[in-house]
């Protein structure tokens, strides 16, 4: 495990005021992708094999902020919402035990297929409470119950969106974003145009949105929105970016304006298809070239509708012949 993060070493005071556990190996890899006739050159930049305690991808690097603020606050229990094969309540079950938290999960219905049943299965083995609630409504409804019923005397759990995807959450990938660029600055990559990531709850494109700002890069950030059920545009996306810089200069970090609009992250949905977790013929092409000729497993929700999105907007040569960064988010075990 690495030591200091990035944002410790750059703004000192952070250390103190913004506690950080660190639970994968930094930095994750990049490798060019040559096999797959693309226009312009692309990079991936793989997290599918970030945190060490039995799941990777996108979400444990959210939990390298969440997990000690629960921590600080006293919780017993983290409180959290997400569709029936959630990745992010998985790893916050997995990564949470091991710091002696309990994660409860109030969980929405969407399209069930084999890889939704075994994380399923994964999800009933990892010890979190499971709360069915079917729909949006009824999740919503139940909420102020299931904060009663996990508050143990005058504590309350700590509750946090979908995806993990807080402002604090979204430091994860602030992270993430300062990293490519240390590895940019050492040549192992040219400066990007473009990193293309999926957007299921915000967090990683936003973070990545202030973090590539923070660098000092002028990367863009292409967000393939593949959830119908949450308000993602560019304008959100942006906002939440500016809450996470506004929670780092509030923790004492002296930052510099990074004036984010509306041409830094752009929201893509025209991959959505029907709806979050529903299978798109585009994905599933994208899902076997992927891994035919690149060797990278992909899957239906987000990186198949992602990558399905990098072939197409590549092909109508949208990114110029500027080089661009795939993010790779999931992380099976
Ligand atoms: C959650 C998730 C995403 C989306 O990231 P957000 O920060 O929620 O937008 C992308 N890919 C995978 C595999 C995920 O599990």
């Amino acid at each position: 495990m690495t030591g200091r993060p990035l944002l410790h070493q750059l703004w000192p005071t952070l250390a103190v005021s913004l506690p950080y556990l660190p639970l994968g190996d930094g930095p994750t890899p990049v490798r060019p992708l040559t096999k797959l006739g693309f226009r312009s050159p692309v990079w991936l930049k793989d997290e599918s094999g970030y945190g060490g305690g039995g799941w990777g991808g996108n979400k444990v690097r959210k939990l390298e902020w969440l997990l000690p603020e629960a921590r600080r606050r006293g919780a017993r229990t983290i409180l959290s919402v997400g569709g029936l094969g959630t990745n992010w309540g998985l790893a916050a079950a997995l990564y949470a035990r091991e710091q002696g938290l309990d994660v409860a999960l109030a969980l929405v219905d969407h399209p069930v297929d084999d890889h939704v049943r075994a994380q399923l299965r994964r999800l009933r083995s990892s010890g979190a409470a499971l709360h069915f609630l079917h729909t949006r409504t009824r999740l919503i409804l139940a909420v102020p119950w299931l904060v009663a019923r996990y508050t143990r005397g005058l504590t309350l759990p700590y509750v946090l969106p979908a995806g993990g995807s807080s402002p604090l959450g979204t430091l994860g990938y602030v992270e993430c974003a300062l990293e490519l660029a240390g590895q940019v600055r050492q040549g192992l990559l040219p400066e990007p145009g473009w990193i293309v990531t999926p957007v299921g709850s915000g967090g990683t494109a936003a973070g990545l949105a202030l973090g590539l700002r923070l660098a000092g890069l002028r990367t863009r950030v292409l967000g393939v929105v593949v959830n119908d059920t949450l308000r993602l545009d560019g304008a959100t996306l942006v906002a939440l970016a500016g809450k996470a810089h506004a929670l780092l200069r509030a923790r004492g970090a002296d930052l510099p304006e990074v004036g984010l609009g509306p041409h830094d992250v752009v929201a893509e949905y025209r991959w959505l298809g029907p709806g979050y977790a529903h299978p798109t013929e585009p994905g599933e092409q994208a899902l076997d070239r992927a891994s035919s000729r690149a060797g990278l497993e992909l899957e239906r929700t987000y990186t198949a509708k992602a990558f399905a999105a990098l072939i197409g907007l590549d092909s109508a040569g949208y990114f110029g012949n500027e080089p661009v960064v795939f993010l790779n988010t999931f992380g099976p075990r």
